[in-house]
């Protein structure tokens, strides 16, 4: 019989772990607290306005991460993006980023277009806020905040989620140390800003920046971005230090530090705004260099292994994968998961591999 599985978290980790379980044969149903795929790599949608509000961009490192993005592209859902991009110094100066050999890609109309795409052929149940999973002879059943205790028994659990958030459901089954599961995940305080009224734009010569400065981390005009439409947007984010700092401030405070921050820059006052907080924003271990944070080493009942990118515990069949294994970034995600289905699909003898 084909095993079945269930996976926690429908960000990229999850799909991507999803489908190479579903594709090898495995019977396969994906819960998410929110109300669509995507996680992290989002979009915020209104009225007549959209803005991507979590990842801004994704690179490409992995020749077997590149094969997924040119599927992306040929399914348009994904497109690179080469935004005119400046550096904000301090004292003032604008330095021009030279055009450099890296390639950013986005989600084409918007970043969460490839996990849609992802998840169409998946069976993924929105609204489910996994809190607490129970193992029986028959297999695992899942208990959720909104709908109570599932009926299905799967012969396999899979983790897709933030390591805070694994670690809550994972401690009450495992013997885990804090140092095996607990990764930093750092905060980002993020704004979208509308102008709508005519004439008024803020046109500083670049489409994106890194600020060097202030409270500000990166800002962006979200329609520079390949196949946008609707109002002019900017999204601006925090930097990590100061997200921390006033995690717990509300948001109309937010609002006004950073408005102010991005008005010093020259930009006029935006008629809406809206904030989000994104409380596990990035993995603190990640570099910009591309290296993994660490080997994840697991012991479970005497029981030693050295895995990195997943970790598979095949006593209880439950895996645990997610960018903050992997390096921090939408790439580390897709390829997280797709490590941990092949870990799985060689544990649990699925019909084929991936
Ligand atoms: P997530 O996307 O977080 O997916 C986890 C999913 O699990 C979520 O959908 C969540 O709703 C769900 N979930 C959590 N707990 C439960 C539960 N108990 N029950 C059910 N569902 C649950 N990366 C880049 O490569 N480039 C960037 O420029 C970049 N910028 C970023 C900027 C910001 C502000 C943020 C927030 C992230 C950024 N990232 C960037 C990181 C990138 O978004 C992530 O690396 C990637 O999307 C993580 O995917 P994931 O599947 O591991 O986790």
């Amino acid at each position: 019989t084909r095993p079945n599985i269930a996976v926690i978290g429908a960000g990229l980790a999850g799909l991507s772990c999803a489908r190479h379980l579903q594709d090898a044969g495995c019977r396969v149903t994906v819960f998410d607290k929110a109300r669509g795929p995507g996680g992290r790599m989002s979009t915020r949608r209104g009225d007549d306005w959209q803005c991507d509000h979590g990842a801004q961009y994704f690179t490409v490192r992995d020749n077997r991460f590149r094969d997924e993005v040119a599927r992306w592209e040929t399914a348009g859902v994904a497109a690179l993006w080469e935004p005119r991009l400046a550096v904000l110094e301090a004292d003032g100066s604008v330095a021009r980023k030279a055009p450099d050999s890296t390639a950013r890609f986005v989600g084409l109309p918007r970043m969460s277009a490839p996990a849609g795409w992802l998840a169409a052929n998946l069976r993924v149940h929105s609204g489910y806020t996994i809190v607490d999973m129970q193992h029986d002879r028959a297999g695992w059943r899942l208990h959720s905040k909104e709908h109570g205790v599932h009926d299905d028994r799967y012969d396999a659990v899979v983790l897709a989620i933030p390591a805070p958030q694994a670690t809550v459901l994972l401690q009450p089954l495992l013997p885990l140390t804090a140092r095996q599961t607990v990764t930093d995940m750092l905060p980002c305080w993020t704004l979208m800003l509308r102008y709508r009224t005519p004439g008024i734009r803020f046109a500083p010569g670049y489409d994106a920046a890194f600020v060097n400065h202030g409270p500000l981390g990166w800002i962006a005009r979200d329609g520079s971005k390949p196949g946008r439409q609707g109002s002019e947007t900017w999204v601006l984010q925090a930097t990590a230090g100061w997200s921390a700092q006033h995690l717990e401030d509300d948001s109309d405070s937010v609002i006004a530090a950073l408005l102010a921050a991005f008005a010093a820059l020259g930009a006029p006052p935006p008629d809406e705004v809206t904030a989000h907080r994104w409380r596990y924003a990035r993995a603190g271990g990640q570099q910009d260099n591309g290296q993994a944070i660490q080997q994840n080493h697991v012991d479970e009942d005497g029981e030693s292994a050295v895995l990195r990118e997943a970790i598979w515990l095949p006593a209880v069949r439950v895996g645990v994968c997610g960018d903050w294994l992997a390096g921090g970034r939408v790439e580390d995600a897709w390829l997280s998961g797709r490590t941990l289905a092949a870990q799985v699909l060689a544990s649990m003898a699925c019909a084929a591999s991936s």
